[in-house]
């Protein structure tokens, strides 16, 4: 049984989650001789599995395809010395990395599926709401996608260039509330623990600050794959600023993802608490008092991430108290947003049009400062 921890972030385990992503870093799928470690990738195939029998949608956003590519072309310095070499070692190495992954998700029963992509696939809003919705279909229907980016057509510029923000890409655009990145490392150090004795674990980040920043440094500890602390970190804004948890953990060791989630041992990063937490719950409602119609420019604001102002509004609809949930209609009738109203139906069909200023007289006491305050907002 899944827990819905959505409510409780405190506690939030991004093992527990519906949906979860697992990133596995390219030195655990890759020896140096160039195999696939398929032994201890059955072993965490298996843990998959078991996630996904006990009602957990798991992706994966696998590396690899270069580091084994390379070593089968026999190219200088893991495919990195041109980007014709890392991209034809791309190609080559991702034929062999799906068909392992599919094999052993099938001795499982799993049907495995692969998805390629691109910065600009999860950059262009249309195209990021496709994949969005691809992942979406897959993982309801039960099938474990498998993902990378398409570094055999990625120029250097348009790519992301490290699998950690790409996972945490993925989380956003597949809705996942966590994200496990297994790798080399078993987690965030106070100070690079190669150099420094005294370094310690940190297990849980709840701010992402430039204290927690500067503990980073730009180093990866195998030089196979091309994400770094650095670059973990920057993931972990990511997620969590799509409201999803974050772990770094070890997957040295066989069945990584069950150790993990047996001993919570790595670092998680935890998406903000209330707002995370609230917007889960908001954009799950399933019943709405009214709704509000505003204009254009309001829904171009909502959009920048700005409150609704009672000057966008149009019309309201519905009758609700303050605190009241309703859903916020834009011009072409499209349901843009859902929100906390901060005034109850007449007020708010009173004040509609009106510029700020003029609300104090129209209401007779002291306005708030928006129809639906952006905190208490979640764009759909
Ligand atoms: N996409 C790269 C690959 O499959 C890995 C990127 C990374 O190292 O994170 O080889």
């Amino acid at each position: 049984m899944v827990a819905d921890l959505s409510q409780d972030s405190a506690r939030f385990s991004p093992a527990q989650c519906a949906r979860l992503i697992v990133k596995v870093g390219s030195a655990l799928l890759v020896d140096p001789d160039g195999a696939i470690r398929g032994r201890w990738l059955g072993t965490l195939v298996k843990d998959i599995a078991a996630a996904h029998k006990a009602g957990q949608q798991v992706a994966i956003v696998s590396s690899g395809a270069i580091a084994l590519g390379a070593r089968r072309l026999k190219l200088p310095k893991g495919g990195r010395a041109s980007l014709e070499d890392a991209q034809a070692a791309a190609a080559t190495g991702q034929i062999a990395l799906s068909q392992v992954w599919a094999d052993l998700l099938a001795a499982h029963g799993i049907i495995a599926a692969q998805m390629l992509v691109t910065l600009d696939d999860l950059e262009d809003r249309r195209r990021y709401l496709n994949a969005s919705a691809t992942l979406d279909r897959l993982l309801t229907l039960g099938v474990v996608p498998v993902i990378n980016e398409n570094d055999s057509v990625a120029t250097a510029e348009i790519r992301f260039g490290d699998n950690d923000r790409l996972a945490a890409r993925v989380a956003q655009a597949a809705g996942a509330q966590g994200v496990i990145l297994l790798s080399d490392v078993d987690g965030l150090y106070t100070a690079n623990p190669g150099h420094d004795p005294d370094a310690t674990l940190i297990p849980r980040v709840e701010k992402l600050d430039a204290r927690i920043m500067a503990m980073a440094d730009g180093r990866t500890a195998s030089g196979m794959g091309s994400g770094g602390m650095v670059s973990k970190l920057e993931a972990a804004r990511i997620a969590n600023s799509a409201g999803a948890a974050l772990a770094i953990a070890t997957g040295k060791n066989d069945h990584a993802l069950k150790r993990y989630l047996d001993s919570s041992h790595g670092t998680v990063f935890l998406p903000e608490r209330h707002a995370g937490a609230r917007k889960a719950w908001l954009a799950g409602r399933l019943r709405v008092k009214g709704s509000i119609h505003i204009d254009a420019g309001a829904a171009a604001a909502l959009g920048k991430g700005k409150s609704l102002l009672a000057a966008g509004a149009t019309s309201v609809q519905g009758s609700f108290e303050r605190g009241d949930v309703i859903d916020v209609i834009g011009p072409g009738e499209q349901r843009l947003a859902r929100g906390l109203s901060e005034y109850d139906s007449a007020d708010a069909a009173k004040i509609i049009g009106r510029r700020s200023d003029a609300l104090e007289t129209i209401l007779g006491y002291a306005p708030r400062t928006a129809l639906v305050h952006r905190d208490h907002m979640v764009i759909l």
